[in-house]
């Protein structure tokens, strides 16, 4: 729990939510600014900013949670597809520092855009890059 966390605060009761999915360790509830109808959150009930902060067994309730509601929001908003969707860190567009896992219904006509429109500027990469930064993921 952290003080001045408004995602703490939803999960205590002292700020209202529309509430879709509850269980002791998650909690989901529709996004008050939604990018479309039926945009819902899922949250690790216990304070952590970032996905790479959470337990493993925090980060396997979470997920699971996300894999239950998918289809759900899918259907609740009559909606072809889903993009789901972390701002992992202030970098990234993290506002709410508080993990959460968009699920957001999509559908061919929304205007919206994939993963891939969220850099334009991208890399060049050659194979030793790669290699490079796969032997570094890989802890090499
Ligand atoms: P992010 O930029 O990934 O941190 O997204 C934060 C999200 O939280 C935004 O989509 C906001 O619309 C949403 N949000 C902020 N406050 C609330 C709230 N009180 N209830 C529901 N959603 C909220
Ligand atoms: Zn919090």
């Amino acid at each position: 729990m952290s003080d001045d966390c408004i995602f703490c605060s939803i999960v205590d009761g002292d700020i209202p939510s529309y509430t879709v999915y509850e269980d002791d360790e998650v909690m989901a509830f529709l996004d008050a600014n939604p990018l479309a109808r039926g945009h819902t959150l899922v949250i690790p009930k216990a304070h952590h900013e970032r996905v790479n902060d959470l337990p493993a067994d925090r980060s396997t309730a979470l997920f699971d949670a996300v894999h239950d509601l998918t289809g759900r929001v899918e259907a609740a908003a009559d909606a072809a597809a889903t993009t789901i969707a972390v701002n992992n860190g202030t970098a990234a567009g993290q506002e709410v520092p508080h993990v959460h896992v968009h699920i957001v219904p999509r559908s061919e006509a929304d205007g919206g855009r994939p993963i891939h429109a969220l850099i334009e500027d991208r890399p060049d990469v050659d194979d030793d890059e790669l290699d490079d930064v796969a032997a570094a993921i890989r802890g090499d």
